[in-house]
């Protein structure tokens, strides 16, 4: 039971920081080789990316995840290296335990102990890694779709393995992600002398006033699927670092998470109106990140649910909330995606963490899900 702890171990001691891949992948594709993978490597620029499919019938199951992890912060921070995997009580720590290497592990070890009872599975597997997911995910996800499109490959069923769970393994599926829109605001005034105001134009107190009421509006109350709509601040610069000079300039980046109640030309509009009426001098980019999918409940979202009931015991709750994943460029092509892996509440942070326990738990579950989707003989359920 130890293999899927020790394969997590190896990943993340290679320090694959986005969009960088150390070697994560060769190790993966060394133990999909044998069990018959017929792999394709997909690199594009510093990106790395592959796809393995075993066998060639319908219906086919993929596996798909990312090996680059977000980078881990100040080192001294940790309470141990962030690329040196520690365990302590059974708690394993390193960047990337949860987000997602030890998913990646769970994979291959559910694979290997599927393959080993069932060596002729009715359908096919694959898998669809990436090391650009938490990047900005142009060179990956996106071309490996874009090449098994032009390869005419249809995938039936995805799971995902990004963290899905909030308190304990299993208790929460993602079956559908909001859309995620970005923007970017350069309001513009006049620089000048603070103690001058009436020859400048400060573009922060001409700009405090509309961001406040960005921030407070309720943009809609979310539906069956999704929750309400959220608007964030995430980055905000203005002046020139000294105490004397009214800024001439003030930038803003800000996003929105939003529900099938929205377009981005709704949210669009919306922001543009706002800051028309603010009488405000500006221009704002904005960048698409995704478009909100919905994964109906049905055969797929009932086969990983009753696995993970067969394993823990406990019956998942699906969702919509969280961030984006690569999910959404998959879902698109008509595939049921799921997302299912460990707990997140460390996730991106210092001492990211992940409960060496949940890590066979995870294993135990796709290996069940693999027997309830491809099982050939009786036992199939
Ligand atoms: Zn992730």
């Amino acid at each position: 039971m130890r293999d899927v702890v020790e394969l997590t171990r190896k990943l993340i001691e290679r320090p694959s920081v986005t969009p960088a891949d150390e070697g994560c992948q060769d190790l993966m594709i060394a133990l999909l080789e044998p069990l018959g993978f017929d792999v394709t490597r997909i690199d594009v620029g510093d990106v790395r990316n592959f796809w393995a499919r075993r066998g060639s019938a319908s219906p086919l199951f993929v596996f798909a995840g990312h090996t680059d992890v977000v980078p881990p912060g100040p080192e001294s921070k940790w309470r141990s290296p962030p690329f040196e995997p520690t365990e302590v009580d059974g708690v394993l720590f390193g960047r990337g335990a949860a987000d997602m290497k030890g998913a990646l592990a769970a994979m291959i070890v559910a694979t290997q102990r599927f393959l080993n009872s069932e060596s002729q599975p009715s359908g096919s597997i694959g898998f669809l890694i990436t090391s650009d997911e938490e990047g900005p995910a142009v060179d990956g996800t996106r071309q490996v779709v874009d090449y098994l499109a032009r390869e005419h490959v249809e995938i039936d069923w995805c799971l995902v393995g990004e963290p899905s769970s909030t308190a304990t393994l299993g208790d929460v599926i993602r079956n559908g992600r909001r859309g995620s829109l970005n923007g970017t605001l350069r309001v513009s005034g006049v620089q000048g002398h603070v103690a001058y105001p009436e020859l400048a134009n400060n573009p922060i107190h001409a700009a405090l006033g509309v961001l406040e009421a960005l921030c407070e509006r309720s943009w809609d109350e979310g539906n069956d699927y999704f929750p309400a709509t959220s608007f964030q601040i995430s980055n905000i610069n203005a002046g020139t670092g000294v105490e004397n000079v009214i800024p001439g300039e003030l930038d803003v980046m800000f996003n929105f998470r939003f529900n099938s109640e929205q377009s981005p030309e709704t949210l669009k509009r919306a922001v543009t109106e706002a800051l028309d009426n603010a009488g405000l001098n500006y221009a704002i980019d904005w960048r698409l990140s995704g478009m909100p999918f919905i994964t109906e409940v049905g055969t797929f979202t009932d086969a990983v649910s009753a696995s993970v009931t067969a394993v823990t015991g406990q019956t998942p709750q699906l969702s919509t909330s969280g961030g984006t994943s690569d999910g959404r460029f998959i879902a698109p092509t008509g595939t049921a995606v799921v997302e299912l892996g460990p707990v997140n509440a460390t996730i991106h942070k210092i001492d990211e963490q992940v409960v060496t326990k949940d890590l066979e738990l995870l294993a135990d579950i796709y290996a069940e899900l693999l027997r309830r989707l491809l099982s050939a003989g009786p036992e199939r359920r």
